[in-house]
């Protein structure tokens, strides 16, 4: 595996790779690497000749200092991992090649509202630092295949949404949640749950499937009340369950009256926020 930390490195290796007719998949991810990260890599080596994975915790997408401060760092134990699994290039630039001075990276794009509501409600300005480094990423490495993880489905949207708005050259592909054997899905953040918080995590996806089996049985709004319930009885503090269009990410109300619908949770527990969503009619973006 080649390591890049100065981008115009990576450029140059990567336009060689380009005009030997290469095809390229990239991984953005912020390191503190699990199944799901390398599940993501692995998807990308079925469509392309080059996996290209980058690790940055991006600044600009992180509304609270201290989980800026607390997120898991583990860079060598996620190079030895991106060895094993046969990654090609590791990318791991620090903030003056991702934000050099001088360069105005802002996002300017109509985001349909895809922003206003679950993660961005309770993290505002979260989605515009996302999609302010996964432009810049995406202007640095220029793939032709995009890999992200539905563990975070709202990104997923926006990134979709960006992607189409600004007609960016790149397939994006989404890859299914990696979970534990008990359902948690996988995620940087549970390293550092507690014995006990992690035993009772598992109450997330658990309630999640339960919803969807009560889709057509039960009005949206008593789906909702009962899941909030199930998990605070749980021992969980949960911010939010929205059950929205899978491609508007509107509300619904009528399940019939939507082609694909999801189920999207965030939950305190203990003191590290998680969030999961599940699939509840029809197939993705
Ligand atoms: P992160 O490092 O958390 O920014 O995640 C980097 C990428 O990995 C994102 O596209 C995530 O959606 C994806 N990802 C994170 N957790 C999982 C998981 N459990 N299963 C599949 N993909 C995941």
């Amino acid at each position: 595996m080649q390591l890049f930390t100065i981008f115009s490195n990576l450029t140059e290796f990567l336009d060689t790779e380009k005009q030997a007719g290469h095809k390229i998949a990239f991984i953005p991810t912020m390191g503190a690497l699990h199944e799901g990260h390398i599940s993501l890599i692995e998807l990308g080596k079925k469509y392309a000749d080059i996996t290209v994975c980058s690790i940055y915790v991006n600044p600009s997408q992180f509304n609270n200092d201290d989980d800026l401060k607390k997120y898991p760092r583990s860079f060598d134990s996620d190079a030895r991992l991106l060895e094993q699994v046969k990654c090609d290039v590791l990318f791991m630039p620090d903030d003056g090649e991702i934000y050099p001075p001088g360069l105005d990276t802002t996002i300017h794009l109509n985001l349909a509202n895809l922003d206003q509501e679950m993660e961005g409600r309770f993290r505002p300005g979260h989605f515009k630092g996302m999609l302010q480094v996964v432009k810049r990423l995406l202007d640095i490495v220029h793939p032709d295949y995009l890999l992200m993880g539905q563990k975070d489905y709202q990104q997923f949207s926006l990134v979709h949404h960006m992607i189409g708005q600004l007609q960016l050259p790149v397939q994006l592909i989404i890859g299914p949640t990696i979970r534990e054997a008990d359902g948690l899905a996988m995620s940087s953040r549970n390293q550092r749950l507690s014995i006990e918080d992690r035993k009772c995590a598992n109450a997330i996806y658990k309630y999640l499937l339960e919803l969807k089996s009560q889709l057509y049985t039960i009005a949206i709004e008593h789906l909702q009340n009962d899941f909030m319930t199930a998990l605070k009885n749980a021992g969980l503090k949960p911010e939010y369950l929205e059950i929205v269009d899978g491609f508007s990410l509107q509300k619904v109300i009528h399940p019939d009256q939507h082609e694909c619908i999801v189920a999207c949770v965030a939950a305190w527990v203990g003191d590290v926020r998680l969030i999961d969503n599940l699939i509840l009619k029809g197939n993705l973006l």
